[in-house]
């Protein structure tokens, strides 16, 4: 599904190398979680990925099935299948959510040459995904995110993802600042989202997030490398012990 090869970025307007080298393969349908310490690199991987401004990707690869996401700007990543859940979603006074996914959902069919969805097909569409996700009607009358809760808008934030139905999701700290309910409402929603043809590549400080969220792989990064994989043992490994041992290891 992706395979990233000896991904280096840096930033643009700054000598400072940022990524060093990664490495990450995920298979389809699977959940990758990502951890490691503050300042590793994990946000910036996600948003090299995603086509953020401010990075220059000096060496590797990115493939998302058979297409170089590198190649492509951000609208098109999107049209192949790539979704990044923000750490911290953006209010959008003024625009009401429903016409936002509106908006977004027919620009990516276009980008994929498919036509528009009529306004009454979109509403049977957004009231189904909402449902499923047991997101209240209401929640899609406001405008995006003004005056949500910290959950209410990690909820829409996946609500977003259910309407794009993206191949790839990447989920950036969307556990932090959630109470416990809240993150077991996130961690059901993408549960409910996971299936054969989606991968999840999760970046999380928490392992009680991976309680609820059963990831097939956890990967460890710590100054711009992946530095150990293993299995859901590794999350715990990092919660009881902290990342000292691992990085002493490696060094
Ligand atoms: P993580 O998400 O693992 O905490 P980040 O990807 O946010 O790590 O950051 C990795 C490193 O790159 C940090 O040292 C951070 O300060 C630096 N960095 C990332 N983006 C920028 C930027 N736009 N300007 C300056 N430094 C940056
Ligand atoms: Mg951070
Ligand atoms: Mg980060």
């Amino acid at each position: 599904m992706l395979e990233i090869k000896n991904l280096h970025v840096q930033l643009e307007d700054e000598d400072k190398q940022i990524l060093k080298g990664v490495n990450l393969t995920v298979g389809a349908g699977q959940v990758h979680a990502i951890m490691g310490p503050n300042g590793s690199g994990k946000s910036t991987l996600s948003y090299v990925l995603s086509g953020k401004s401010g990075y220059e990707v000096t060496d590797g690869t990115a493939i998302l099935d058979d297409v170089d996401l590198l190649d492509l700007d951000p609208e098109e990543r999107a049209a192949a299948g790539l979704f990044l859940a923000f750490q911290y979603p953006v209010e959008i006074p003024g625009v009401g959510n429903m016409t936002f996914l509106r908006t977004a959902v027919n620009s990516q069919r276009k980008a994929r040459g498919e036509d528009e969805m009529s306004a009454g097909d979109f509403l049977k569409f957004i009231r189904e995904k909402a449902k499923s996700l047991k997101i209240d009607a209401d929640m899609l009358k406001r405008p995006v995110n003004v005056g949500f809760s910290g959950g209410e808008k990690k909820r829409n934030e996946i609500l977003q993802m259910a309407m794009l139905e993206p191949k790839m999701c990447i989920l950036d700290e969307t556990d932090s600042g959630l109470d416990v309910d809240a993150m077991k409402l996130v961690a059901e929603g993408v549960n409910a989202l996971r299936s054969e043809g989606r991968s999840f590549l999760v970046i999380t400080h928490y392992q009680r997030l991976l309680d609820h969220i059963k990831p097939d792989v956890v990967h460890i990064m710590a100054d711009g490398r992946i530095i150990k994989s293993g299995g859901p043992e590794l999350a715990l490994e990092v919660e009881n012990n902290g990342y000292a041992d691992l990085l002493a290891e490696v060094a």
